[in-house]
């Protein structure tokens, strides 16, 4: 099935509003999803409403909450997401983020208690629209581990993201936004739900055995996500879990923490402006010329050319925002469980559901 982005993000945010969020805070939600869709990563599109109504309704996100500033020195600031929607929370403090790196060069903002906060390349990209590079380490709690340390078959993190980004002159920034696991967990949904296999190398079984079967991170007897890139993926999720978790939430994955099902994020975010460096200009040509230093190199067997971070998402928007967003049969139904669940009438569901091409 495809869905055009429009009345999607309009769909997405009568769910949120029945479930009990405000106009703002549902439609700035609606529209993180759907641009995640937009940027070919449904596995953090409108996949995850069924989650985010659920936790409403579980009492573990609070759709009215913003964030709250906990300590502030200047260059280091404190915030506490209180638990409302990650896309609010992360924005707000994204912004708080981009207003102190203005004015110090440099900030680091601690970001506790987020719901989950989505796609995180979306807060990097806010700071590059504002000429700002930022680095994001993130981890993922509130629910049991998925993914293995390297050397392990058993469950100890999260797919804890990782980002920076890179603001370009006259172009998109440059978005390296990705999972420190294999795949993102919501693709393996996503292949679950559609029934389809994983790519080789991203899930081990019960045993420690290599499988592309998603049947394993749902059914029992469970397997493990692996991590990206053998020990050095593995590694910088540690950091994600140390930096993210450990200093800004102190809510990290060892067991000393309950696990009640709910999505919690913690971001420790730097962000500087280039200006206080060697300033903007001198920087640009730097990062201008190394773009196309890279992009120039000859393809290998397979690959029609180089792309850089953030690229295959602008290509998948481009044809998404043309010719509609995909969603399988289990993940729409749902989601239209989903809107019942957050009090739609049918009637508002047809008539929601029927407007979706429109
Ligand atoms: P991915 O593997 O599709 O892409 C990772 C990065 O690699 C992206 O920056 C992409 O632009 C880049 N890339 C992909 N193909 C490339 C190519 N051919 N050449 C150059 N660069 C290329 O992404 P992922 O790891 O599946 O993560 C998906 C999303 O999930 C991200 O937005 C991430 O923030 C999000 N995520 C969120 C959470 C959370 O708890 N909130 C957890 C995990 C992941």
């Amino acid at each position: 099935m495809l869905i055009n982005a429009e009345p999607l993000c309009r769909f997405v945010t009568e769910i949120f509003l029945s479930a009990g969020a405000a106009q703002a805070a549902a439609k700035e939600t609606a529209d993180h999803l759907v641009l995640a869709n937009l940027k070919g990563h449904d596995s953090h599109g409108v996949g995850m409403v069924p989650t985010y109504v659920g936790n409403i309704g579980r009492g573990n996100l609070d759709p009215s909450a913003h964030m709250a500033v906990r300590r502030d020195t200047g260059a280091v600031v404190l915030a506490d997401g209180c638990f409302g929607f990650g896309q609010v929370v992360g924005r707000e403090a994204a912004d708080l983020a981009i207003a102190r790196a203005r004015e110090t060069g440099l900030v680091c903002v601690g970001l506790r208690n987020a719901h989950h906060l989505g796609r995180i390349g979306t807060y990097a990209e806010r700071c590059a629209e504002a000429g700002l590079v930022s680095v994001h380490f993130v981890n993922v709690v509130g629910h049991d581990p998925l993914v293995s340390p390297w050397g392990s078959r058993e469950r100890r993190l999260q797919t804890n993201p990782f980002c920076v980004a890179v603001p370009r002159d006259g172009d998109s920034p440059i978005v390296l936004d990705m999972a420190t696991s294999a795949i993102a967990m919501g693709k393996v949904r996503v292949a679950y739900m559609s029934g389809k296999a994983v790519p080789d190398g991203a899930l081990l079984d019960h045993d420690g055995m290599p499988t592309t079967d998603p049947r394993t991170m749902f059914e029992a007897p469970r397997g493990a996500l692996g991590p990206f890139g053998t020990y050095k993926g593995y590694g910088l999720a540690l950091m994600c879990e140390l930096l993210g978790g450990g200093l800004a939430g102190e809510w990290t994955m060892q067991p000393g923490h309950e696990r009640i099902g709910t999505v919690v994020n913690n971001m420790l975010m730097f962000v500087l402006d280039p200006r206080a460096f060697g300033g903007h200009e001198a920087f640009q040509r730097e990062v201008l010329a190394m773009v196309d230093y890279v992009k120039g190199a000859a393809p290998r067997n397979g690959f029609d050319r180089v792309r850089i971070p953030g690229e295959p998402e602008r290509e998948a928007m481009a044809k998404r925002s043309a010719e509609g967003i995909p969603i399988d049969d289990n993940s729409w139904q749902a989601v239209l469980e989903a809107a019942r669940q957050a009090g739609m009438g049918e009637d508002a569901i047809r008539t929601g559901v029927g407007n979706r091409d429109g």
